[in-house]
């Protein structure tokens, strides 16, 4: 755990400089971050999402891993690979809080996925910076999205986005997998 997001990079010039800070629901474990702005964010209603976080679906904002630093709490993160089904850290992964067991953020290979709802923004024009661009995995969907935002089938930019509710185009999209 000698790397970001548990360790500063050893080999950057550039200062880590915290924009914001999150931490899980018992604030056992802190984190900063160090972008204003993440890469991407999406809705994410593919299955695992909606079991794993007990939610219709999962808010995710992408970011690098030098861009996080974990402050407190390192020794109270458990790990989920839904893949192997294993709790052993195997990329990629989910991290959560040993104590409150809230979802903490998903580590991917190269990326992180924050979720945004663990930000502590001090106003609203950030917290906008982290909204979604879109849907994925909405032919997977618990309920309806109503937004405007582009709903994908499954990934991003993956053939055409598909209607936001089955009266636009009725049983087509649904269930699909
Ligand atoms: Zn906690
Ligand atoms: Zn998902």
């Amino acid at each position: 755990m000698n790397r970001p997001p548990y360790a500063l990079p050893e080999d950057s010039d550039k200062p880590f400089k915290a924009v914001y800070t999150g931490a899980c629901f018992c604030e056992k474990v802190k984190f900063e971050i160090a972008r204003e702005k993440p890469l991407d964010a999406k809705f994410c209603h593919c299955p695992t999402c909606q079991k794993l976080h007990g939610a219709p679906f999962q808010w995710a904002a992408i970011v690098e891993k030098t861009d996080v630093h974990f402050t407190e709490g390192e020794d109270q993160l458990i790990y989920w690979n839904p893949g192997e089904m294993s709790q052993e850290y195997i990329l990629p992964c989910k991290i959560s809080c040993k104590n409150c067991r809230a979802p903490i953020m998903d580590e991917g290979r190269n990326m992180l996925l924050l979720f945004p709802t663990l930000i502590h923004f001090d106003n609203l024009e950030d917290k906008r910076k982290f909204y979604p661009s879109c849907h994925i995995f909405y032919s997977r969907r618990a309920v309806d999205v109503k937004d405007g935002l582009p709903k994908w089938a499954k990934h991003k930019d993956d053939g055409r986005p598909i209607p936001e509710t089955l009266d636009e185009e009725p049983d087509k999209h649904r269930n699909k997998c």
